[in-house]
């Protein structure tokens, strides 16, 4: 499989991992668009929001309280945002959430 978040994840791409769990992994985006900006990965391939399934429930919601941590781990509980792309605004085909804060 040519992903490369799937890479990541299996470590044949490696890069700091800020988390890893038996369902996540969490590093920071290498194109920062904020000063605090991580992407939290499930480590199975889910390729899109669009795709997502009943199955696919409660990994998703570990990814919404890992966000949380992040942000507290990273101080920027004043202010975050917590999205997710698809379709268009998608790049990488494999569902990943970006935590984005420490902007004005
Ligand atoms: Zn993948």
């Amino acid at each position: 499989m040519d992903c490369v978040f799937c890479k990541i994840v299996s470590g044949e791409l490696p890069v700091n991992k800020e988390f890893e769990d038996d369902d996540i992994v969490v590093f920071k985006s290498n194109r920062p668009e904020t000063p605090v900006h991580l992407l939290v990965v499930p480590k199975r391939h889910i390729e899109s929001l669009k795709v997502a399934e009943d199955d696919d429930v409660q990994v998703l919601g570990k990814i919404q309280l890992m966000a949380k941590r992040m942000a507290e781990k990273f101080e920027i509980v004043g202010g975050y945002k917590v999205m997710v792309n698809a379709g268009k605004f998608q790049e990488v085909p494999h569902i990943h959430y970006h935590l984005k804060g420490g902007m004005n």
